[in-house]
């Protein structure tokens, strides 16, 4: 491929995103309350629960937040989802995850009613989009499409290759796209010779969690490649593509960071605001 690939804007376009939530949100009778529980005192869950307060009070909307100690056991932390469901004040509930090991995440993440899933984790969520019916989608996999809406990618019959089948990315991504009529392939650790798979990609989307992953031989010349991937290395922010190899074959490609990441905030903004209308 010769000469520099189109690299994507994932902070304007988040910018957009969070513009478009705050001016919907002003037109509600009753602003959208969002409420993020976390619980115990990890660092990176505190950094982004505060990222997600800081954004959605700069929509206008309710920050709803509640902090329970390390300490909390299941029943205690399953009381406060349930007050939250029940409370008509909260119209968006987002449990940030990892919980500590001691808790079951499974079983209090489906004790939030699916109208306040903003974050799209609950099985009636996934379930519905599984099934291609209207719900609440995952905010990291539904800011990659805002991405390549942003820039008026044509999904439609593409060729999509999903590196990555987690249920936080890869399966609700590859879901969101065969929605969008791509034509999907789902990659994963068991997958043999990942190089030639991911070369068929029109669209390649990498979530695997490992640093530098994919190479250029992993790449068509021309391709679109979203690197969903954020490893932190001593010089900063690095995704799970080789950036430097990649983007001498891809025709578009995400930049880590600048990408992916600025969109999934900005995605929670406006799940949190479609919520508002279903409560
Ligand atoms: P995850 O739960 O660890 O899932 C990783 C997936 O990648 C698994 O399905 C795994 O396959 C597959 N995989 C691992 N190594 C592979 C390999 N060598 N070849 C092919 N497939 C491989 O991770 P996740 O939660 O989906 O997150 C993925 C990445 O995205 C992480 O770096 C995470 O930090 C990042 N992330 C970013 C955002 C954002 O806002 N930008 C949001 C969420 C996550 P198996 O199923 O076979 O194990």
């Amino acid at each position: 491929m010769s000469g520099a690939p189109v690299v994507l804007d994932g902070r304007a376009v988040a910018r957009e995103v969070r513009a478009k939530a705050a001016a919907e949100a002003a037109t509600l009778t009753r602003p959208p309350g969002l409420a993020t529980i976390l619980v115990g005192d990890d660092l990176a869950s505190a950094v982004y629960v505060r990222n997600k307060r800081r954004e959605c009070v700069a929509a206008g909307m309710l920050d709803l937040h509640r902090h329970l100690p390390a300490s909390a056991g299941q029943a205690e932390v399953a009381a406060v989802v349930d007050e939250l469901a029940a409370d008509p004040e909260v119209t968006g509930i987002l449990l940030q995850l990892p919980l500590p090991a001691h808790l079951d995440p499974v079983a209090l993440i489906e004790r939030i009613p699916p109208h306040k899933d903003v974050d799209g984790l609950t099985s009636a969520s996934a379930g519905r989009l599984a099934l291609g019916r209207p719900g609440l989608r995952p905010c990291t996999p539904s800011g990659v499409l805002a991405l390549l809406d942003a820039y008026g990618h044509d999904l439609s019959g593409a060729e999509a290759v999903v590196v990555g089948r987690s249920e936080l990315v890869g399966r609700p991504m590859a879901a969101l796209l065969l929605e969008r009529d791509a034509t999907v392939t789902i990659c994963h650790s068991r997958t043999r010779d990942l190089p030639a798979v991911c070369r068929r990609a029109d669209l390649l989307v990498v979530a695997a969690g490992r640093p530098g992953l994919i190479r250029a031989d992993a790449v068509r010349p021309g391709a679109t490649v979203i690197d969903v991937g954020i490893h932190r290395h001593p010089d900063g922010l690095r995704g799970d593509v080789d950036f430097p190899s990649v983007s001498r074959v891809a025709g578009v490609i995400s930049p880590v960071p600048g990408g992916v990441g600025p969109m999934t905030i900005a995605m929670l903004l406006a799940n949190t605001v479609a919520a508002a209308h279903l409560t």
